[in-house]
């Protein structure tokens, strides 16, 4: 692709590096060189994107409603209007199939329009004095320049999670993309001055960990919403603590469970748990990758989900084809990592039902793998792999389905198959996850708020909780009893 642009965007311009310092980007189809022109930010630049949202919030905030949310609008339309170019930066960067990636661009379009709705809508609260004589008023604020760290798998959903409730709210932007996926939203720059956002207002950088160390302690930025792993997130929250105490939200890890109870409807299951986990090759943080079973519909269930994932990799392929519907995982150092997965489960001796190898001899591609009945301590079990890789361990009862489910220290996602509804909610009950999928692997949607319990993450994106995490409220007090002042 000749047009590719991985230069910074501040305060409304695209520019190079301050410190020259280049990464580069190869395609994990073909180990082939993308480019090795994306700009990493240095200290300086984010300093200087940080000091252009400044700049640009006291206007922003201020302007009305309607013309802030004609602007998302605006551009919400443009990113369907280049949902190709966008789906094939995205795709050759990090292998998402070509029409995945056109979906995780319409989703994010959703978004921005769900939250534009809000601009100039955000109201406060009164309450009349009683017995204390005080007439309160409670008004939401925005919290100022914001800042934002996304992981690779899915730009669009993970940026506009972020930017567009800032937006409604009123407060101003740096984003800095993952560094195995910064293509898409580097192109985002002439969007979003074709939208008619001001300079300033959303500035885009391009970097490592260390660009998003720089900007997650850095004393202006109010708030930092991070997406990535529990490692990283860790020092984040460490790194907001030790500068200006900003906002911190987290979307971390997870090691979800899908339970599937002997009343489920199997083909149904079998397709959630397998076609519908694939996507993306697994790389999903909510995906359920610890399937329970009960006992009585196990047989048929491990024969159906091992014929499902063995079609699955004979639609695995070139992700730039439209036909494709698997592709290879995002880059060789996310290969080596699940290809590390198999090899311990291996010499732990985990039985493979089906998979268990890398696909082919280039690129990136690792094959659907299910493993059985893992020991509940070993490594394929616990940790979250990121890859296209289940395992299912058997389940007698509805309590013993519930204490696996929970034995995790993650609680990002979980699904539930049953014909029984009842049963669906009392389950549904005890799942300590913050997202509950019944009879579907879960899907986000932008009324509902998205997020984790336990060490999957602190705060909500998306939804009311998404907005309100962007304000700060505050309290005005009037003390309605004060004496007229004397007549003159
Ligand atoms: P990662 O933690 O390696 O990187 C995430 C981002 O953090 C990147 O932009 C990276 O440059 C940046 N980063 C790394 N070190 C940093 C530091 N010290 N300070 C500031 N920024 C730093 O994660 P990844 O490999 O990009 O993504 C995979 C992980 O993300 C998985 O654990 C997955 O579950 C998780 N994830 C969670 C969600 C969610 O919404 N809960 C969504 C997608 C991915």
């Amino acid at each position: 692709m000749s047009d590719i642009k991985a230069e910074l965007f501040i305060n409304g311009k695209y520019r190079k590096s301050s410190s020259g310092e280049t990464l580069s980007i190869y395609n994990p189809n073909d180990d082939s060189l993308v480019t090795d022109q994306v700009h990493v930010a240095s200290e300086k630049d984010v300093n200087d994107a940080v000091a252009a949202a400044k700049a640009a919030f006291p206007k922003w905030s201020r302007m009305a409603g309607h013309r802030r949310a004609a602007i998302m609008l605006k551009f919400a339309d443009l990113l369907e209007k280049n949902i190709d170019k966008l789906a094939k930066l995205e795709s050759v960067a990090m292998g998402q199939p070509i029409s995945m990636a056109k979906g995780m661009i319409r989703g994010p379009a959703a978004l921005w329009r769900f939250y534009a709705g809000f601009a100039g809508k955000i109201a406060g609260q009164s309450f009349p004095p009683d017995e204390d004589g005080t007439y309160k008023i409670v008004k939401y604020e925005p919290l100022g320049v914001c800042g934002g760290i996304c992981a690779w798998n899915g730009t669009h959903v993970l940026a506009a999670w972020k930017m567009a409730p800032a937006m409604a709210a009123g407060n101003t932007f740096v984003l800095k993309t993952s560094e195995k996926s910064p293509l898409s939203a580097a192109a985002y720059g002439d969007l979003l001055n074709e939208a008619g956002f001001p300079p300033g207002v959303i500035n885009i950088l391009t970097g490592a960990g260390p660009t998003g160390a720089v900007l997650a302690s850095h004393m202006d930025v109010e708030k930092i919403a991070f997406t990535g792993s529990a490692q990283a997130g860790r020092k984040v929250m460490e790194a907001a603590a030790k500068s200006n105490l900003k906002h911190v939200s987290l979307e971390l890890g997870g090691k979800s469970p899908a339970l599937i109870f002997d009343d489920a409807h199997l083909e149904n299951a079998v397709k959630h748990t397998s076609i519908s986990f694939l996507m993306n090759s697994g790389q999903i943080c909510f995906a359920s990758t610890r399937v329970l079973v009960q006992e009585g519909i196990a047989p048929k269930y491990i024969e159906a989900v091992k014929k499902s994932f063995q079609n699955a990799e004979k639609m695995m392929g070139d992700p730039s084809l439209k036909e494709t519907a698997f592709g290879p995982l995002a880059d060789q150092k996310q290969f080596e990592r699940v290809m590390g997965f198999l090899r311990d489960a291996q010499q732990e001796g985990v039985q493979v039902l089906v998979g268990g190898e890398r696909k082919g001899d280039k690129g990136a591609f690792v094959q659907p793998t299910v493993f059985l009945n893992p020991d509940l301590k070993s490594k394929v079990y616990t940790e979250e792999i990121f890859g296209p890789v289940i395992s299912v361990t058997t389940f007698k009862d509805e309590a013993e389905a519930i204490k696996l489910a929970n034995d995790t220290t993650y609680g990002l996602g979980s699904t539930i198959y049953t014909s029984d509804i009842a049963r669906a909610l009392r389950v549904a009950d005890e799942i300590e996850a913050g997202t509950v999928g019944i009879n579907s692997a879960f899907n986000t949607s932008p009324q509902t708020p998205f997020g984790g319990y336990k060490h999957s993450g602190l705060g909500r994106e998306s939804g009311y909780a998404g907005l309100h995490a962007y304000l700060q409220p505050k309290t005005i007090h009037i003390n309605m009893k004060t004496p007229l002042p004397a007549k003159l």
